[in-house]
């Protein structure tokens, strides 16, 4: 029998970030519109050399983008709102206005909102809808570059965001939920429909939708809008000209609940994630069964995690699916986008680590080596070296347990997550303590890293420049936003954050139990890349991490300097976990490690303390059912556990990189902080409305102008955010601030945008 692979969608930046320093580079207009496309399809064409050399028999095109896929879908249907068309860019400009924004000779419009992509450090453009959308074909993307792939001999499999997907993640102009009536669905299946019978003229012979949106919980009216789309789409495979295969990959979770249905309406394929949701799955089509013609598209191979697969385990399941089916494909279990590009370029890891490792090319390894010894059968597989030495990788211990950092965990009690006296006692004692005034300002901690910051901390890093050096630098750097900052008459100051690289790394590398990789790089939005670092081995704090700094800045000056901590939930959720110990306990030592960290802050005369939870949300399940019990039950008392130890006078804030938390809001409410600043201005503003209706306690600044775009709010129309945010606040609870930190900037669209968020939170408190 014969096993063939297939790839969910490979990451695009290239192994040297070589598209966002493309891309950077045109923005800046240090190169034109032609380098940048030159630079886009040599590395597309190097990716899919790369799956072809592998031995990938479903190589995905169209899994390239400039910004991101969704937005991509939404050009292609020609979701382009007038105001971006007005501007009568070109095509990549226009594309780059949705997603950030444009300010210039040719209009002033702000970007489309972003969200994280599912669990994902992703984060994906909302499209958006109205009624003078006409919805048709509008890009050739998607088939020239299943052109441009044949021309070297390389036959894909187009990739698009299915339909269902794509509208339940469309909102309208104010981040509204559409309607599905008849015209959208039929209006957006037609496009689909035309697609694939523009591929079956250019000879394709499969095209994958992805509707990762099918692992999320649904109603009746979920179901009806799959089957409406998907029954127009369908028959569209089969014309004079020829046929061909559809698809339906679905990621990140199980789709238990409406796999009959999927199975039903006569799909190809089924792609199904088999790491996230396994159970599940394999129960269900246990179940209900494959039908004859279907294939099943295992995701076996994991598209989230950096490890190697264990091959024992991955062909028990294979095992198992081929009494199902004799119609079986191995795949990754979601797109390679989130993983990094190769472990070959660690060259400093210790083999022992890289020997557990496997980033996307050695996932494509890993994939023809399963489908190897699925094809073979049992008789190669107990002699067969590959797999003799991925077992021995499994049998062996990886690391030991640090036993202090396990008593610890050990002696925790109910109490150590409970801080005293109540919120509502402490809020009045820090009014006055801290003697802010009504609608204090405030900034989210980082200020713009110029290029001059990245060089000496590189310097430094490479051992150009010493310690000495290195510290006069960033405490010049710290004199200067300090005094900055008094100038344009802030209340909370922060200390700039110069000495962080990365709000997550940088506690990673004072922690013990982290390791980390040189160019293990993510992407996050646009051309924005993490570098998470990977949790190796428990976690302990050797000594203070942020106290210096802090404590410095706060010497320079008679305004409060927030302390600026990243919590535990985030700095798990932004790392590479491990797999054999639960989610659970390595938030919990982190959370033992911050609250050293926050105690000795606060011994060191620090008076408000921000610890951020940036991540907590992208990591909640994708289904409702799932929350509590498998994430909030213990996210929030590691949250607590952190901060449970300071003073009632000690002002504990948090900050959060979304509005997203209606939902959720009364367990951000437990979370117990003083102070929540969060994203707003980007995104619809329903969240004041929970604020409102729950009666909220934590204080909160809901952001009052967007940072990820590169454009300058005016005071007045700040002044109109912080009206709008008061007419469901009460002026006693509000902060003002901007939505994230100010790092991505530049200095000259920073200060001048702050300066105007100050004069705008002044004007309002004078109505107030
Ligand atoms: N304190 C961090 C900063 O300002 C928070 C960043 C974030 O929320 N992503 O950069
Ligand atoms: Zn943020």
């Amino acid at each position: 029998m014969s096993v063939i692979t297939s790839v969910v969608g490979f990451p695009r930046i290239g192994a040297q970030r070589e598209l966002k320093k493309a891309i950077e580079c045109y923005w800046k207009g240090q190169s034109n519109v032609a380098a940048l496309r030159a630079t886009a399809q040599e590395l597309r064409s190097r990716h899919w050399r790369l799956q072809a050399e592998a031995g990938i028999d479903l190589i995905p095109s169209n899994d390239f983008s400039y910004y991101d896929q969704m937005l991509d879908t939404a050009v292609m249907l020609g979701l382009v709102p007038n105001r971006y068309q007005d501007l009568g860019l070109n095509e990549e400009d226009t594309l780059f206005a949705m997603a950030r924004g444009y300010q210039g000779s040719q209009g002033d419009v702000t970007a489309l909102a972003m969200k994280k992509w599912f669990t994902t450090n992703y984060h994906y453009l909302v499209p958006e809808l109205d009624s003078s959308t006409t919805i048709a074909l509008s890009s050739s993307k998607p088939f020239d570059e299943f052109q441009e792939a044949k021309a070297l001999g390389i036959h894909t499999k187009p990739v698009l965001i299915g339909p269902y997907t794509f509208l339940k993640l469309t909102r309208g102009p104010r981040g509204e939920q559409i309607k599905y009536d008849d015209q959208v669905v039929e209006a957006v299946s037609d496009v689909y429909a035309h697609v694939i019978r523009r591929f079956i003229d250019l000879g394709a012979s499969w095209v994958q939708f992805d509707e990762p949106y099918l692992v999320l919980d649904k109603g009746e009216e979920d179901i009806n809008l799959l089957r409406g789309l998907y029954s127009h789409i369908l028959p569209a495979r089969h014309s004079t000209r020829g046929s061909i295969q559809l698809l339906i990959q679905t990621y990140f979770g199980h789709i238990a609940d409406c796999y009959e249905v999927v199975t039903h309406m006569g799909f190809d394929a089924i792609g199904l994630d088999f790491v996230e949701g396994g159970e599940d799955n394999l129960a269900v089509i246990q179940q209900v069964g494959v039908h004859e013609d279907t294939s099943i598209v295992a995701g076996v191979v994991s598209g989230r995690n950096i490890w190697k697969n264990n091959y024992t385990e991955s062909l028990k399941l294979i095992d198992s699916l081929q009494e199902l089916t004799p119609n079986l494909v191995l795949s990754t279990s979601a797109s390679l986008l989130h993983v990094p590009l190769s472990v070959q370029a660690e060259s400093e890891l210790a083999p022992e680590v890289r020997d557990h490792l496997a980033f996307a090319i050695e996932k494509l390894g890993e994939l023809h080596d399963l489908a190897y010894l699925t094809q073979e059968g049992n008789l190669v597989r107990q002699h067969d070296s590959l797999l003799t030495a991925n077992q021995k990788l499994w049998s062996e211990q990886r690391v030991c347990t640090d036993v202090a950092v396990q008593n610890r965990l050990a002696r925790l009690k109910p109490e150590d997550y409970i801080r005293q006296p109540s919120r509502s006692s402490r809020q009045p004692i820090q009014r006055q303590r801290l003697g802010l005034p009504i609608l204090p300002t405030t900034t989210i901690g980082s200020f713009p890293q110029t290029n001059e910051i990245r060089s000496e901390r590189a310097r430094f890093s490479t051992g150009e420049i010493d310690s000495d050096q290195y510290n006069h630098f960033i405490a010049q750097r710290i004199d200067h936003v300090i005094e900055l900052q008094e100038q344009l008459g802030i209340d909370v100051l922060v200390h700039g954050e110069f000495e962080r690289n990365d709000m997550v790394e940088y506690f990673g590398q004072q922690l013990n139990g982290f390791l980390f990789t040189q160019n293990a790089w993510v992407q996050s939005y646009g051309t924005r890349c993490v570098k998470p670092p990977v949790i190796w081995s428990d976690i302990s704090r050797s000594k203070p991490m942020t106290v210096r700094w802090s404590a410095y800045a706060q010497s320079r000056t008679k305004r409060l300097v927030k302390g600026m901590l990243t919590g535990p939930v985030t700095i798990f959720n932004w790392s590479w976990p491990r797999e054999d110990i639960s989610p659970q306990e390595q938030t919990q030592q982190l959370a033992l490690a911050i609250r050293d960290e926050v105690l000795d802050l606060e011994a060191a005369g620090i008076r408000i303390i921000q610890i951020d939870e940036a991540a907590l949300r992208e990591k909640l399940p994708l289904r409702h059912t799932d929350w509590h019990k498998k994430y909030l039950d213990w996210a929030i008392p590691a949250f607590r556990l952190v901060h449970s130890g300071v003073k009632a006078t000690t002002q504990i804030h948090t900050h959060m990189c979304y509005s997203e938390f209606n939902d959720i809001i009364s367990d951000i409410d437990a979370m117990d902080a003083d102070v929540i600043s969060f994203e707003a201005s980007r995104s619809d503003l329903t969240v004041l409305d929970a604020i409102e209706a729950t009666h909220f306690e934590t204080e909160a600044g809901p952001g009052v102008y967007d940072i990820h775009s590169p454009r300058i709010p005016s005071q007045s129309e700040i002044e109109e955010r912080i009206r709008l945010i008061l007419r469901k606040m009460s002026p006693t609870k509000v902060w003002i601030n901007p939505d994230c930190g100010l790092k991505t900037r530049s200095e000259l669209e920073a200060w001048p945008s702050i300066e105007h968020m100050v004069a705008a939170a002044h004007r309002v408190r004078a109505e107030v």
